[in-house]
């Protein structure tokens, strides 16, 4: 059975799920997303990723027409009409169809997609032995252009670094700022471990505030580890004790390499293992149920 596609209120096989050619979404990258993920029949964090949209709708003034709680509606039926218990959850909202010119006026509906597929996970070998990154050339686009903080469609950043990092045969590139100092990856978080600290970039440094970036900083205070919110350079990450990556697909996975150099014994560190244990704990006791 063709996977079933949520599209303003309807669904259709994904094979005709379709939009218009003139949605700004489209032409202008002009729209926000969503990535959420279902752990055994349970949506985690699903109010936090709805939440995060709605403000980055708001960011851009597109006025979603849909109430919070059906929107939530909205991912839980795509997944049980998928009948999906494990799930990657793709929501888009876009400005809409519009005309050739780009005033957002022109667009009178917004764009409302869900998409819900089985995950596609990192290989495991991954997780055992820790990944490679480099630090890309590209810089993590400034606050006051287009907000890091706001999930846009316009990916374009991130993908310049993806691009670099498929050059470079690694699987994730570093963006810092302007400032140089460690923003975060491509499409994950960045968390270091100095002396039995955990820490990891604030808000304002130019990053998406992860959902699972917050999870980790809860469950590690409440594991006993201290957590900082601070800002630092490459050579903090060159000379930390761990470093890991966090994200709705990656959850938790080391890093043991920047730019060719080993991170301390480029193993997987303790707490990095400790974190990614306890998360995978956390999403079986935590979310909202799918068939309730
Ligand atoms: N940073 C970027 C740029 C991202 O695209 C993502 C999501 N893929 C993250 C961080 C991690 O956010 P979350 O934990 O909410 O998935």
């Amino acid at each position: 059975m063709s996977i079933q596609v949520y599209v303003n209120g309807q669904y259709f096989p994904k094979e005709e799920a379709k939009i218009s050619v003139f949605d700004h979404g489209f032409l202008y990258g002009d729209g926000v997303f969503e990535g959420i993920r279902a752990y055994g029949g349970k949506v985690f964090r699903l109010n936090e990723h709805i939440d995060r949209l709605y403000n980055g709708a708001r960011g851009i003034m597109i006025d979603i027409p849909l109430k919070k709680e059906e929107m939530a509606e909205v991912v839980l039926e795509t997944l049980r009409r998928n009948e999906l218990k494990d799930a990657y959850i793709r929501l888009v909202i876009s400005r809409g169809a519009g005309d050739l010119g780009l005033d957002p006026r022109k667009c009178k509906t917004p764009t409302i997609i869900c998409i819900t597929d089985k995950i596609v996970l990192y290989p495991e070998e991954l997780y055992n032995k820790g990944m490679e990154i480099i630090t890309a050339a590209t810089r993590r686009n400034r606050p006051e252009g287009v907000n890091p903080q706001m999930k846009s469609l316009n990916y374009l950043n991130n993908i310049m670094a993806k691009l670099e990092a498929n050059l470079a045969g690694a699987p994730e590139a570093m963006l810092l700022n302007n400032e140089d100092y460690v923003a975060e990856c491509t499409g994950d978080n960045i968390f270091i471990v100095k002396d039995g600290v955990l820490i990891t970039p604030p808000p304002y440094v130019g990053i998406l505030v992860g959902i699972t970036r917050n999870a980790i900083m809860e469950l590690a205070e409440k594991i006993g580890i201290k957590v900082e919110e601070k800002v630092f350079t490459r050579y903090e990450v060159f000379t930390a004790d761990e470093c890991f990556l966090s994200g709705t697909a990656a959850e938790a996975v080391p890093v043991v390499k920047v730019d060719g150099r080993q991170i301390a014994d480029g193993k997987p560190g303790p707490i990095t293992n400790k974190i990614l244990k306890e998360f995978k704990e956390l999403i079986k006791t935590e979310g909202t149920e799918i068939y309730s």
